[in-house]
Formats: C-alpha cells, structure tokens, sequence
C-alpha cells in the first residue's frame, strides 16, 4: 500500500533542547498509528513538524511522495513561501487536544472557513458536503449554533468535521480527548473509530489504551524524543517487547 506519510530521520532543536532524536515513521494508506509516551517525549512536537506548525530542524517530511515545506534543487532544499506552505497544510488535517473554533462564527461557518477561503472552493458545494459531514459526527441540529452553545465533547466534533471538510489525506490528532470531561470522551472517540473504519489515515497521539487496542494498526511509544518501541495493539498489552514501554502501559491502564 502507498505511504502517505513519511518522516526520515526528523531532529528539531529548541535552541539547546534537542526534542527530537531521528524520528523516523511510514504512515500507509488507510493505517491507524496511535502515539503514546510520557509528556514532554515530543509527541505533539513531532506532528506539529508533520503539519509544518514547526520547522525541523534536520530531515525530511513527505506527504503522498511530496517534500513538505520545501522545494527541491538539486541537492539542496529551499523553503517555501507561507501560501505554498499553507496549500501543503491543508492536505494533512490537525486535531487539537483544545477545539480551536471560531466562538463568533455558527458550527456550520467554522466548517466552511477552511474549504471556501483557504481552499476557494465553491460555496454551495462545500455547504452541502458539510451538512453530510454533521449528519456523520451526529450534530445534524448544530448547523447554526455557536460554538459556545456546545459541549466539549460536541465541539470536538465540529472540529472534526472542520477538518473533514477540508478533504485531506490523512489527520493527525493530537490528545483529542484530554481536555473533555471523562463522560464525553466516548462520543469523540466513537467518531474517530469511524473514522478509522472508513480507511482514512491517522496519527493519533493519546492516553486512551482501550482506543490503541480496537483501533490502531501500529502502536508507536516515543520518550525522550525518541521512537523507542513499535508494537502491535495485541503485543503493546500483553508483551511488550520494552521494558519502558510495559511500565507505561501498566500505570496508564
Ligand atoms: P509531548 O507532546 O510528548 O508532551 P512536546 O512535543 O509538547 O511533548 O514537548 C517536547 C519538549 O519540547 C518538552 O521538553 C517541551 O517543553 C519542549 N517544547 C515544546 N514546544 C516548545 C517550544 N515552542 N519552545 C521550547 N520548547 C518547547
Ligand atoms: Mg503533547
């Protein structure tokens, strides 16, 4: 199957903070991989490179085969202007653990922000496709509500839809649930795992075991700003193969 995404041998520095450590990871088409590791391990730095919110500072980026963030010349890399850089980003939609919404702006107008002025596709056609989005995540009602009318849980799933709209290749969430009061973890997660079924790809960085173990593909532990495990849902749980790994997963559980 094709790689969708690509990272090889990602470092990044913050000036002496060295937070990524030659990061490397194929993401396929259609694979779930859930990213699960101590704070601090450098797991949001990691998709915020993927997503170009942060420049690494070694390595290189692919999406669909494409070099994000930079252009090709020879042997050398040139970085691309922010409008380029901003056409790249929307290929690849982020998730935050905090909704990000637009609190001025109707469910259904923050859906259509992203498609009909970054991506200046037409109006009516993107309108519809959002309200089949909605149906998807469950808040057909929600159209014309404000943000601030919702609940976390429900918010999160306009961010979802935000998202969706955008048609990206594949989505990177970033604890999406952490932030949400433990009875409305599950409707977000719900959304995700049909998500995953629907074969779209997905970097998930979470504390949510359970979700790992029904959903994910690939189960990537990083500490310290390193990968240093890649399991199997069904190994992470009953043998992981390091040892650091099994005492995160036994004080998460
Ligand atoms: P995680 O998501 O695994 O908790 P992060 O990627 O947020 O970890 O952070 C990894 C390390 O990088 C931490 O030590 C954090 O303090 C540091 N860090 C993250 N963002 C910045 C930044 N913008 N400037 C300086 N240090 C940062
Ligand atoms: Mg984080």
């Amino acid at each position: 199957m094709s790689v969708i995404i690509s990272a090889e041998q990602i470092n990044k520095h913050f000036d002496d903070l060295h937070v990524l450590k030659d990061v490397s990871l194929d993401v396929h088409e259609g694979e779930v991989i859930c990213i699960i590791g101590p704070s601090g391990s450098g797991k949001s730095t990691f998709l915020r490179c993927i997503n170009q919110l942060e420049v690494t500072t070694d390595g290189i980026i692919r999406v669909m085969g494409e070099i994000v963030g930079y252009r090709e010349d020879g042997d050398k890399l040139h970085r691309l202007s922010d409008r380029k850089i901003a056409a790249q980003r929307s290929r690849v939609g982020m998730v935050f653990q905090r909704f990000n919404l637009f609190p001025h702006k109707t469910v259904l107008e923050n859906i259509l922000e992203g498609p009909v002025f970054v991506q200046k596709r037409n109006k009516e056609q993107v309108k519809k496709e959002a309200l089949e989005i909605l149906k998807k995540v469950g808040l057909s009602n929600k159209a014309n509500s404000y943000p601030n009318s919702l609940s976390g849980g429900q918010q999160q799933r306009v961010a979802i839809a935000r998202t969706l709209a955008m048609k990206p290749d594949a989505i990177l969430f970033d604890e999406p649930t952490s932030a949400l009061d433990p009875e409305l973890v599950g409707e977000v997660l719900a959304v995700m795992k049909e998500l995953a079924n629907s074969g779209m790809t997905m970097i998930v960085v979470t504390h949510e075991i359970g979700f790992c173990r029904e959903v994910a593909d690939k189960v990537v532990f990083m500490e310290s700003g390193e990968i240093v495990a890649v399991e199997s849902p069904e190994n992470m749980l009953t043998n992981p193969t390091h040892a650091r790994l099994k005492e995160f997963v036994s004080a998460v559980l």
